[in-house]
């Protein structure tokens, strides 16, 4: 520990991909401490994701906030990392014959955000998966746009840049309490006790948790666990193949070193917690899979699960509390942190500072109150 830490403007909690983005842009201009319990960044949901970004998922809301991430996968500082942060994964919105007003919803929602997009038949999505079963889909979103992320080099790329700015991040360091003695909060962690005047909570599945120790009123967080399995397929896949989403999210696959990897989109309600993967999801996956794709599902290499945290309105929590003076919401990313992580770190970061929205969010249609805390039972119904 420095002893820069002794003397701190901004004190955040977890460093998952929300504290490790927020400590960095932070760090420009305050002197910060990021905080976790675990012994490394990023074993939680930060580590468990499927690392895809696409303009054409979530809400409103959501997609902006992905459209204005978009220019720091493609273009990010100097030394931010040393390999690409990305690479091109187009995405298939796709659906049955019965869904194919759902596909045409969405192409005509997300057509202003997302810029290279089109509306495909059957035929053509199987050109772009050919795993699909033939006849199966009866036309799809196409998202040109959409990437794969790499999202180690992302999440240490904001981590080390932190330090080089002087910021620092203690592990091990649980928080157990959180008080003020009038002009600032005390922390107190499993790695000592610590004073700043603002308290970010990046706690991920935790928020609410953290938020109760503060005194504050709930967010009414829920995490949702959700699946992974990859497995082997009779034959190789090519990584070049596109992912496919289903239309009302009942299951995505996409090519994964040779094989495929997929999800039953699974969403159980969980206490916060080290998710793993139950079997019964695990049989969902390669039965939803399997009546949508040609061969069977193979022997699986790897599974894994992890908690999407949302807010009743499925949108991020971001902003000072209303009550508590100097405790700050960065929750509720749900499955969407990483692809958002960019925008919604620099968001946090000019709140924190006082200097509101950062101006190409409010070209882009969001206001400060689509984020702002949102007390259990006082929010907006999902959009
Ligand atoms: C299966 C799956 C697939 C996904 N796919 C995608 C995707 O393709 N694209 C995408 O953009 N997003 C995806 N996501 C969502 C994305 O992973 C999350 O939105 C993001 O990781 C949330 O980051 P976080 O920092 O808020 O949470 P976390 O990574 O969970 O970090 C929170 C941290 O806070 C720490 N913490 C909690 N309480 C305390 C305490 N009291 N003291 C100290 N530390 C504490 C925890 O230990 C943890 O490390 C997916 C998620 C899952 C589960």
């Amino acid at each position: 520990m420095t002893a820069s830490a002794l003397d701190l403007d901004v004190i955040v909690v977890g460093a998952g991909i929300a504290g490790a983005s927020c400590g960095y842009h932070l760090a420009e201009s305050r002197r910060v401490l990021v905080v976790e319990r675990e012994s490394q960044p990023g074993y939680h949901t930060t580590g468990r994701s499927a690392a895809f970004f696409a303009e054409t998922y979530g809400n409103r809301t959501v997609r902006a906030l992905c459209a204005a991430s978009r220019g720091f996968f493609a273009n990010p500082p100097d030394g931010f990392s040393e390999v690409p942060l990305w690479r091109r994964r187009r995405i298939l919105h796709g659906g049955r014959a019965d869904q194919a007003a759902a596909v045409d919803r969405l192409f005509g929602a997300t057509r202003d955000l997302a810029a290279d997009l089109s509306l495909v038949s059957g035929d053509a999505a199987r050109r772009l998966f050919p795993p699909l079963r033939s006849g199966y889909a009866a036309r799809a979103v196409v998202d040109g746009g959409a990437m794969e992320l790499d999202v180690h080099a992302i999440h240490q790329g904001f981590l080390r840049g932190m330090r080089q700015r002087g910021g620092d991040l203690l592990c091990g360091a649980e928080v157990t309490g959180l008080r003020t003695d009038g002009d600032a909060w005390i922390v107190a962690t499993a790695a000592g006790t610590f004073r700043a005047p603002v308290v970010v909570d990046a706690a991920g599945a935790w928020g609410d948790v953290v938020a109760s120790a503060a005194g504050a009123d709930l967010a009414g967080l829920t995490p949702l666990r959700r699946t992974i399995i990859v497995y082997d397929t009779e034959k190789p896949t090519d990584d070049a193949w596109s992912m496919f989403i289903d239309v009302e999210e009942r299951f995505y696959v996409k090519p994964e070193s040779g094989g495929l990897l997929a999800s039953p989109c699974d969403e159980t309600p969980s206490p916060p917690c080290d998710a793993q993967p139950e079997d019964i999801d695990v049989a969902l996956a390669a039965d939803r899979v399997g009546r949508a794709t040609r061969d069977p599902v193979g022997r699986i290499r790897r599974k894994w699960a992890g908690l999407r945290t949302f807010a009743p309105d499925r949108s991020p929590v971001v902003g000072f509390d209303p009550k508590r003076p100097g405790f700050f919401w960065l929750v509720g990313q749900g499955g969407y942190g990483i692809m958002t992580a960019p925008a919604l770190g620099r968001t946090a970061a000019s709140l924190v500072r006082g200097a509101g929205l950062p101006a190409d969010l409010l070209a882009l249609g969001l206001s400060e109150k689509d984020l702002a805390p949102r007390p259990k039972g006082t929010g907006k119904p999902a959009r």
